[in-house]
């Protein structure tokens, strides 16, 4: 029998530039004023902080020891060598946190452990490994002089009362966690998580719990779905799955329906230009008005972007293609900068270092490419090599790329040895699989 009449893809592709698509991205974030909530220390990793910080209290409130050993004077042991070495009285003993110790005067040493407070008189510490360590009790010898003066932290040096310590917009990491408990917060000052609706469409996908399926050879796992919260999830958001719908117009919008309430839809796959490719169909008759379709970028060029026009809301919408490393790449280079600064993030951007290319990299005529390498920081400069090969429809790679390197258009392939600029994912892997015999990293 003859199909019906093909239904191809119509409309004319935007073919933006990253950048330009970046920036078309990011001057959609709703600038409404910032809301705030609190939550416990212990759930504030990954939130953006809502308001700047400041000490009320003085840390460290006392100067302190740097190290186990002896508080001097430092006059007292300057010259000490092995040949002449200084014998002090040991009048006391000081705890961080233990009972205070009496002044210490010239010719006498307190024996002090890191933290304590540094006795009155003494200005330096000298470490226990270069003491006899009291081997008659009562009187240490002290047989250098490289400590005369050190090994002392003033107090304040952390922060003085007052002091601007944290500033919103500030991502809680767990090195702010550290601050924040400095500062003595129980509950910390938040933006709200952003809602992320993710919908994932394909007749062909199956959830976990239909993974018979997948080894009967009929239907492919939704692995974009877990990644994508995954990836929400890192961002700071807060994912709801709505789960695939199969490839038909009607199933797309009442999912739509679902996604009403959510702050930003992601949709994943029926991106392109083949005739099951209507989320951008479904979304038009559901009140759509598209920013943006397609971008000069390898993989990931079908992506798409805008808005759906909810009871006056504009609720953004980022049309991922379904390909993993397409749904992967435009993620990271779109979706997790507009969260980011949508969420109050002060930092959007990941850090990019330069590499070397430690395997010839593919570019692309009039695209620029993200291949997902792994990074070997063993090297200076690091070297970096791909996953394996980066068709766009393997999924097992992601699991190994610690970056993405960029060969921007316009620029050819980097040949080995050269060098590229690689964006960190800030994802830690066990590293790439041991090859099988085809070349290609065996499960
Ligand atoms: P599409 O963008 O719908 O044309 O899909 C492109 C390719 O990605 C097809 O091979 C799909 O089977 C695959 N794909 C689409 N969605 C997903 C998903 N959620 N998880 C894994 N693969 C997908
Ligand atoms: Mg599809």
């Amino acid at each position: 029998m003859t199909p019906a009449a093909p239904d191809f893809e119509a409309r004319v592709a935007d073919w933006l530039s990253v950048e330009e698509a970046t920036s078309r991205v990011l001057a959609a974030v709703p600038t409404t004023p910032a809301k705030c909530e609190r939550v416990p220390l212990s759930e504030a990793l990954g939130r953006a902080l809502a308001e700047d910080l400041r000490a009320s209290a003085t840390l460290p409130p006392w100067p302190n020891s740097a190290m186990d050993g002896y508080a001097v004077h430092g006059n007292d042991v300057t010259g000490a060598s092995q040949e002449r070495p200084v014998a002090l009285r040991v009048v006391g003993l000081l705890r961080a946190g233990g009972a205070p110790a009496p002044r210490v005067e010239a010719g006498e040493a307190v024996r002090i452990m890191t933290g304590a407070p540094l006795p009155d008189g003494a200005d330096s510490v000298v470490r226990r490994e270069d003491t006899d360590e009291e081997s008659e009790p009562g009187r240490v010898v002290i047989h250098t002089d490289r400590d005369a003066g050190r090994n002392v932290r003033p107090g304040g040096q952390d922060m003085r009362d007052g002091d601007l310590v944290l500033e919103a917009g500030a991502t809680i990491t767990p090195g702010v966690v550290a601050v924040l408990a400095a500062l003595g917060r129980v509950e910390v000052p938040v933006r709200p998580r952003l809602s992320v609706a993710i919908l994932t469409t394909g007749d062909e996908l199956r959830p976990a719990t239909r993974y018979d399926d997948v080894r009967a050879g009929a239907g492919i796992p939704d692995s974009n779905g877990p990644m994508l919260a995954a990836a929400v999830r890192a961002a700071g958001g807060r994912p709801v799955l709505l789960g695939s719908v199969p490839d038909d117009r009607y199933a797309v919008v009442g999912a739509l329906e679902q996604a009403k309430d959510a702050d930003v839809l992601v949709t994943v796959g029926g991106a392109s230009m083949g005739e099951a490719d209507l989320v951008k169909r479904a979304l038009e008759s559901a009140g759509f008005d598209l920013d943006f379709w397609r971008v000069r970028m390898r993989p990931g060029s079908p992506f798409s972007f805008g808005h759906l026009h909810r009871e006056g809301r504009p609720e953004p919408v980022f049309g991922l293609p379904g390909n993993p490393a397409s749904a992967f790449v435009t993620f990271e280079l779109f979706v997790r900068p507009f969260l980011l600064r949508a969420g109050g993030h002060r930092r959007v951007a990941r850090h990019a270092i330069a590499c070397r290319a430690g395997e010839h990299l593919k570019g692309a005529e009039g695209l620029t490419l993200f291949t997902r390498v792994s990074i070997d920081a063993s090297t200076s400069p690091p070297t970096v090599r791909t996953t394996g090969p980066q068709t766009s429809g393997l999924v097992s790679g992601l699991a190994h790329a610690d970056g993405l390197a960029v060969i921007p258009e316009g620029h050819g392939a980097a040949q080995e040895g050269s060098m590229v600029d690689v964006i960190l994912l800030g994802q830690s892997t066990a590293g790439p699989l041991t090859p099988r015999h085809d070349g290609v990293p065996s499960a």
